[in-house]
């Protein structure tokens, strides 16, 4: 073979060494496209990172690509984007870049959704015509005929043998034609006339040029989408596109009609976790090509490539789903807003209750742009008024007298009740009580949670589950009783209560997939329920104009958790949930059963005051040197056996004390949940006033571990800017 004809490119793979790996290649090839390339034994799927590039490595030691596929995934933006990401979060290049490829494509399959084809006669068809078709090619015969009489789908055809192939035959004998059946544009809904600080927004907005980041800081109701949807109808002219990111789950669908009513004429596809591979593989494809205008996402859509994207937008930016859990643990508002900056287009973050993070940046450091809506967009609708009501201390009774009259009384009203109560299950403990003994998970540190409509207990970790015991495993006493309560234990509740109201329980047992999620709304709209029980699936985004009452239970374990963003969380949470009730022109009400009313928490909850929260949740963070006021990093490890442990958490932690840094490194300890999964978890934490110190620190505490003997015996992983402990 002739070596000098062909060029060596460097090409990503998917495996946790840092390096792009190099190959010779005779084809026609370019950054983007995707190879297949021998891999010691193996054949792996590679991207082309760059093409005619010198080596340092002997020619004849370097491997020739073994196909070259035609599709470009990539373009050299995105490229800068995940060299970045890379770097930030300390994850080897190529395993970040195959992050970022549709699996479909990993898994070497190509082909995207099928198309949906309606069948026509042509006006060649005739019965004189199918009268000349062979005797014996009966099925040619009945479709031919069939197709006289009116078009045909391919449900339709199924029925028939070799369908495809006498479908095929008439077509390319011009006697049918085959036509893509797309789903009908919805109605059309108009925009509505923005009040003075939407259309404020809208046109600060749209003044600007090139970079510039956002927070637009809206409370429950006050026209955010709205405005998102003025901004994109801007943003989309001349074939621009934008990126629209929302959370994790139930956002979506809901949103996503919202658009496409809005939008009737354009394309806008998802990308979520919910979609099947080719669905997913064809929208992916849809927002490279340009062609679909709006594309909503979740967080993993931060790496689509587009063709032209004008903006990002990021819906509900305190949402947890946005900071990915496992792998590359990116955070997608930062990486958006680097993407933005790379582009040189506006990045646009919204929600009710922003984070300390994004705050920090907007109000303190000024780096991004802070615009307020402060009122109700509904000019009848007003927040809610929220009562703090001391628990009930009669742990059959889980609901306070006051609540059980606040809810019959909006019941007489024909008005719906929302009582949240953030746990699924019946009760979270099973427990003896002549002993002690409580139903633990042999895998995980953690209590079983009582399902009594199974009669299981299932934790909620593992996902282990068994039967209920009927009988205290240390003494055998049968008499086991359930502690603490959760949805199925409430739902129970409330159809004593009230035997003649309809109620729905939604959390992930009842509540599986976009259809039940549809019919949820369906039936909240066409007041077909009465009452919801739910977990925070209910928090967001929904709007129920007949919703008036939001109780809220059992929300307190937060005041003691040991996690500084516990409280952050709680009053997200609760002004979400509050935020349901009262959206219409019927004054709402919230009614929050705590055993501690006073508590400054739950205060400021009640006023629903998220700028005197965020000061003074900002100050303290200051003072006890907490993000966003220090960055944090983690090194995460787990192991079956303990002592390999505690031996690598021991000389990772010695190491790290030896470094000549300012990076501070806290001794190793065990998180909340020692054992997951059957694996002793330890972690070591770090922080730091300087970004780049803290990442020189990181790389040099990857290469020491990469070279411990150890560490294959033990899983580890740095976490940058993590939000789990
Ligand atoms: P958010 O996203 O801030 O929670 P939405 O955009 O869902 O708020 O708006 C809340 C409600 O107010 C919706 O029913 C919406 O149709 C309505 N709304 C928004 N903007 C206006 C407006 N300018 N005039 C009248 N109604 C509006
Ligand atoms: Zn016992
Ligand atoms: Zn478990």
């Amino acid at each position: 073979m002739n070596l000098k004809e062909s060029q060596i490119i460097k090409v990503a793979i998917d495996v946790p060494v840092d390096d792009l790996f190099d190959y010779r290649c005779s084809d026609q090839v370019d950054i983007g496209q995707f190879v297949v390339v021998p891999f010691g034994s193996r054949k792996l799927i590679g991207i082309v990172v760059e093409v005619d590039v010198n080596t340092t490595l002997p020619l004849n030691k370097i491997k020739e690509v073994i196909r070259v596929d035609e599709e470009s995934l990539f373009n050299t933006e995105l490229f800068k984007l995940f060299r970045f990401v890379a770097s930030y979060y300390q994850y080897p290049i190529g395993q970040t870049i195959h992050t970022a490829v549709p699996s479909r494509i990993k898994q070497g399959v190509t082909r995207g959704k099928k198309k949906n084809y309606i069948f026509h006669a042509s006006n060649n068809l005739s019965h004189e015509v199918i009268h000349g078709f062979p005797k014996n090619q009966k099925n040619l015969i009945r479709i031919a005929t069939q197709l006289l009489s009116q078009p045909m789908t391919e449900t339709a055809l199924k029925k028939m043998s070799n369908w495809k192939k006498h479908i095929e035959h008439l077509i390319n004998h011009d006697l049918a034609t085959q036509v893509e059946i797309t789903p009908e544009a919805p109605q059309h809904s108009a925009p509505l006339i923005l009040n003075s600080e939407q259309s404020n927004i809208v046109e600060q907005i749209k003044k600007t040029k090139g970079f510039e980041a956002f927070l637009i800081h809206g409370i429950t109701g006050s026209g955010k989408t709205e405005v998102y949807m003025h901004l994109i109808d801007s943003l989309i002219k001349n074939e621009g596109q934008v990126l629209v990111m929302v959370p994790e789950i139930n956002l979506t669908p809901q949103l996503e009609d919202r658009f496409q009513s809005r939008f009737h004429t354009k394309k806008i596809v998802s990308l979520h976790s919910h979609l099947s591979q080719p669905d997913r593989l064809e929208n992916w494809r849809l927002a490279k090509s340009g062609e679909a205008q709006i594309v909503i996402g979740t967080r993993l859509s931060v790496f689509t490539p587009f063709k032209n994207l004008t903006a990002i937008l990021m819906d509900e930016e305190h949402d947890m789903s946005f900071k990915q859990q496992d792998n590359l643990r990116y955070h997608a508002r930062d990486v958006g807003m680097m993407r933005a900056k790379l582009l040189n287009i506006p990045f646009i973050a919204g929600s009710a209750t922003p984070s300390m993070e994004i705050w920090h940046r907007a109000v303190n450091e000024k780096k991004l742009k802070l615009l307020s809506l402060t009122k109700r967009a509904n000019e009848d609708a007003t927040l809610p008024r929220v009562d703090l009501i001391k628990t009930g201390q009669d742990l059959d009774e889980p609901l306070s007298t006051y609540l059980k009259d606040a809810i019959q009384h909006r019941l007489d009203q024909q008005q719906q009740v929302l009582i949240f109560i953030n746990r699924r299950g019946f009760a979270p403990v099973l427990f003896c009580s002549s002993c002690g003994w409580q139903a633990d998970c042999n895998r995980c540190s953690s209590k079983l949670v009582v399902h009594k409509n199974k009669q299981q207990l299932r934790c909620h970790h593992c996902d282990y589950q068994r039967t209920i015991d009927s009988s205290c495993q240390e003494c055998g006493n049968v008499d086991l009783m359930t502690l603490g309560k959760g949805t199925q234990k409430i739902e129970e509740q409330l159809a004593r209560l009230f035997p003649s109201a309809r109620i729905k329980r939604v959390d992930r047992d009842t509540i599986k997939n976009k259809k039940d999620l549809d019919q949820l709304y369906a039936d909240m709209h066409d007041h077909k329920l009465d009452i919801l029980v739910g977990t925070q699936m209910l928090s967001k985004g929904h709007d129920f104009p007949q919703l008036t009452l939001v109780g809220i239970l059992d929300a307190d374990h937060a005041l003691y958790s040991s996690d500084f963003r516990a409280s952050e969380r709680l009053f997200s949470q609760l002004v979400q949930v509050a935020g349901r009730s009262g959206r219409a022109s019927i004054k709402g009400e919230v009614v929050i059963e705590t055993n501690f009313p006073e508590h400054p928490l739950y205060k400021k909850i009640q006023s629903q005051d998220f700028n005197g929260f965020a000061k003074e949740e900002l100050q303290l963070r200051k003072e006890l040197h907490f993000p966003p006021f220090v960055m944090q990093a983690m090194l995460k490890t787990e192991s079956k056996n303990k002592k390999y442990l505690e031996e690598f958490v021991t000389q990772c932690f010695q190491f790290m004390s030896n470094l000549p840094s300012k990076v501070t490194c806290f001794p190793p300890v065990r998180p909340y949940l020692e054992r997951l999964q059957g694996f002793e978890r330890s972690h070591i934490y770090m922080q730091s006033n300087n970004r780049t110190e803290l990442n020189h620190f990181l790389s040099q505490l990857r290469s020491f571990i990469s070279a411990m003997k150890i560490s294959s015996r033990v899983k580890w992983v740095i976490d940058v800017d993590p939000v789990d402990f």
